[in-house]
């Protein structure tokens, strides 16, 4: 794909996305309803998309438990991830189209959704692994007689899941291929926002020979589309990546039939830089751990907490990181960072902006909208710093979700595990230090789901991911994910 890709129709954008995929069927919403989606670095509308509501949501939950008592039951580990693979190479051979599609749809930098592929994939083709590695265990009981006691692990069943717009592509197949590892079947509603390479990513699977009813996509909106499938009595496992807000409805409407849940929310992650650290190192990942896709990110290090010796310094070349760094759009390849998503999102983080000036810290760079000929028509805001910033500022509490980082100094290690965990808030964490022993020992202390030690927001299939604290509960990815789409059967023997 070219640049021009940008100013043309894209193929999958001529009317395919008008349909969801139900029990391999693509068919319209059962209202006949859509709505648009837009490119965030134009405004200009790229389709027209199905808008499923509680009809549409019924007939797929009921394909997904068709698919899961019929044929795929037996699909034994070794097909499933055969399949998978299959799944993997088509991904990687359409993955620049996908990755065109993201930057399309929800506005990052194509450098930057191109530099997914290698996890993506080796998403994919981990889960391929675990497929083949499901072990019950055998007890040894005190009962007396002789009893065979053992463990067998067994798909939930139908699961749905509910994905957020800021990164399409990753959120569909984290949420995808512990399901078909496992052999449960999925019902996925994507994001509103960035609706289209979902879509894509389920014609692959099809195309691989994922079963109909295996993988079910409905399209629409979190209070139609969303509350149906969190509240459907029909779902037995409910996977959801978004705001701690729509995660407490979730809790809330998965009462009914008490579904199991996982919840990937929120984050205010601390990034925490002392004064022994490799400085210049630490100052640019401080920068990069909050402003890549523009701020967009979960575990975004958005509390920057600075040792006094160096602050200034740390201060200075964060400012620097924030005015070099390009914004434009993200079908440019020169371009380092995107629009938000939405002009909703552009307003709030502003109003956060105005919030922090109010407050009394002091804005160092950025701070505002970009206008001129190439962010005109977008939803640009350019990277913004903050200093002086005090615990209790909003900017300092709340998850902004955009290109904002909040400067905090400290004195000494006590003091600095103490406010970094005072949050309610526990996604990521960062620390740099050339200090092993004091990296252990802030490592255990840190309240979050994943620590980052000289080095920020790494990720890879065989860690886990996951929260603490409203930054919700269960781990996607790592040896250990697989159990969360698995019940475990305990089964008695007497002999
Ligand atoms: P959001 O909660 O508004 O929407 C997420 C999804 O939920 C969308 O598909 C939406 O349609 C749906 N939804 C909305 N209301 C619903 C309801 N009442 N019932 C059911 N579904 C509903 O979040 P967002 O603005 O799309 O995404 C940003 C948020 O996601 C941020 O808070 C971010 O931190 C979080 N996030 C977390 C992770 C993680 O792994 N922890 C990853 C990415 C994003």
């Amino acid at each position: 794909a070219s640049p021009s890709l940008a100013n043309t129709p894209h193929p999958f954008l001529d009317g395919r996305a008008k349909r969801l995929l139900i029990g391999g069927q693509w068919q319209p919403a059962a209202s006949g309803k859509t709505f648009e989606t837009c490119n965030p670095a134009t405004g200009a509308v790229l389709a027209q998309v199905a808008e499923a509501g509680q009809v549409d949501v019924d007939r797929a939950v009921a394909a997904a438990r068709q698919a899961f008592e019929g044929p795929w039951r037996r699909f034994k580990p070794d097909e499933r991830a055969a399949l998978m693979h299959a799944l993997a190479d088509l991904v990687d051979t359409h993955y620049e189209e996908l990755a065109w599609l993201d930057t399309l749809d929800m506005g990052a930098p194509i450098r930057h959704t191109r530099g997914a592929r290698r996890h993506l994939v080796g998403m994919l083709r981990y889960f391929a692994g675990q497929a083949t590695c499901i072990h019950g265990q055998t007890a040894e009981t005190s009962l007396n007689g002789n009893m065979f006691a053992a463990t067998l692990k067994e798909p939930v069943g139908v699961v749905g899941a509910i994905i957020p717009w800021n990164g399409p592509l990753w959120a569909t197949i984290f949420k995808t291929a512990p399901v078909l590892a496992s052999g449960c079947t999925l019902v996925l509603k994507p994001a509103e926002d960035a609706p289209l390479t979902p879509l894509r990513f389920a014609e692959l699977a099809e195309q691989a020979g994922v079963p109909p009813g295996v993988l079910n996509v409905v399209t629409g909106f979190g209070q139609e589309a969303g509350t149906a499938l969190a509240a459907h009595p029909g779902v037995d496992k409910l996977s959801f990546t978004g705001s701690v807000a729509t995660g407490q409805a979730i809790v809330r409407a998965s009462a009914g039939n008490l579904k199991r849940l996982s919840l990937e929310l929120g984050g205010k992650s601390p990034h925490i830089l002392f004064a022994d650290a490799d400085v210049p190192r630490a100052a640019q990942a401080a920068a990069i751990g909050v402003f890549a896709n523009a701020g967009q990110i979960c575990s975004a290090g958005t509390r920057v907490f600075v040792q006094r010796e160096i602050h200034a310094q740390v201060v200075q070349a964060m400012a620097e990181v924030a005015a070099t760094l390009r914004v434009g759009p993200g079908v440019d390849a020169e371009s380092d960072i995107g629009p938000l998503v939405s002009a909703r999102q552009v307003e709030r983080v502003l109003g956060y902006v105005e919030s922090g000036r109010e407050q009394g810290a002091r804005l160092v760079a950025g701070g505002e909208r970009l206008g001129g000929p190439l962010h005109a028509q977008g939803h640009f805001m350019a990277p913004t710093v903050f200093a002086e910033v005090a615990d209790g500022m909003r900017i300092a509490r709340e998850e902004i979700f955009g290109p904002v980082a909040a400067v905090l100094p400290f004195d000494d290690l006590d003091e600095v595990v103490r406010r970094a965990n005072d949050s309610p808030f526990g996604l990521g964490a960062g620390v740099w230090t050339r200090d092993i022993g004091r990296a252990h020992a802030i490592a255990r202390r840190l309240q979050a789901g994943s620590v980052w030690v000289n080095c920020y927001n790494q990720m890879d299939p065989s860690m886990p991911f996951g929260g603490v604290k409203f930054s919700g509960y269960g781990r996607e990815s790592g040896p250990q994910q697989l159990d969360e789409y698995l019940n475990v059967k305990g089964l008695w023997i007497q002999h």
